[in-house]
């Protein structure tokens, strides 16, 4: 084995044993927590605005922003309503780990909390190596991207639960064909749940709302 490799298995078992804590802890306190991925531009940060001015007099709702730079995303979340959003700042790295998260984690008040979103760095390769200790990963594509994007990056599609197709107001002005792009993203994960949606013309979204409250009535139920 090389010594790269030998690292880098040692690194990802590291924060699988953080992630495991932070799902426990997270588990304890019925709190349905989501990591949202995507290429930078799908419209995590757009889909967190509109959630939160919609469901924000019904959930408790805490967020974590991680980008590489600027605290922009999780100012828009605060703009829109968010009163418990925390910034992460990678510094350059090009996803969130498991440690970022226990430091942001250790700095929140989740008394209360129903619903945890961690919007992750914009990159649809390594975000999907790196358990942050959360229930489901929410794959977010645009309908400016090309509707192969399931096939070229399949361990993303592959370790997510729910696939939000983002911009379908744009259908039409571009080669993307949703069809296809659903039938790529089964191809890699019969199971993903799909949601067709725009954030901008608010289409779609009430699907998505009604699977969020699902969520968190479900996690209440649990023993
Ligand atoms: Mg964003
Ligand atoms: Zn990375």
């Amino acid at each position: 084995m090389s010594k790269k490799i030998t690292v880098e298995k040692k690194v990802l078992s590291e924060n699988d044993r953080l992630a495991a804590d932070i799902r426990k802890k997270l588990e304890k306190q019925k709190i349905v927590t989501l990591n949202l991925v995507s290429s930078p531009g799908s419209g995590k940060t757009s889909l967190l605005e509109r959630t939160l001015k919609e469901l924000g007099n019904k959930f408790n709702m805490a967020l974590i922003a991680g980008d590489v730079q600027t605290e922009n995303d999780a100012d828009r979340l605060k703009r829109a309503g968010g009163k418990n959003v925390r910034p992460v700042i990678t510094g350059g790295a090009c996803h969130l780990d498991a440690r970022m998260v226990t430091r942001a984690l250790d700095e929140m008040n989740l008394k209360g909390v129903d619903i945890l979103f961690i919007e992750n760095v914009g990159n649809l390769v390594c975000p999907s190596s790196y358990d942050l200790g959360e229930d489901m990963k929410v794959v977010l594509m645009s309908t400016t991207e090309g509707d192969d994007k399931p096939l070229k990056y399949p361990s993303m599609f592959r370790r997510s639960s729910v696939l939000i197709i983002n911009k379908i107001d744009l259908l039409g002005l571009s080669n993307f064909d949703i069809k296809q792009a659903e039938k790529n993203a089964r191809t890699i994960n019969a199971d993903l749940k799909v949601f067709e949606i725009s954030c901008l013309k608010e289409t779609g979204l009430e699907a998505w709302y009604d699977w969020l409250g699902n969520q968190v009535t479900s996690k209440k139920g649990k023993k």
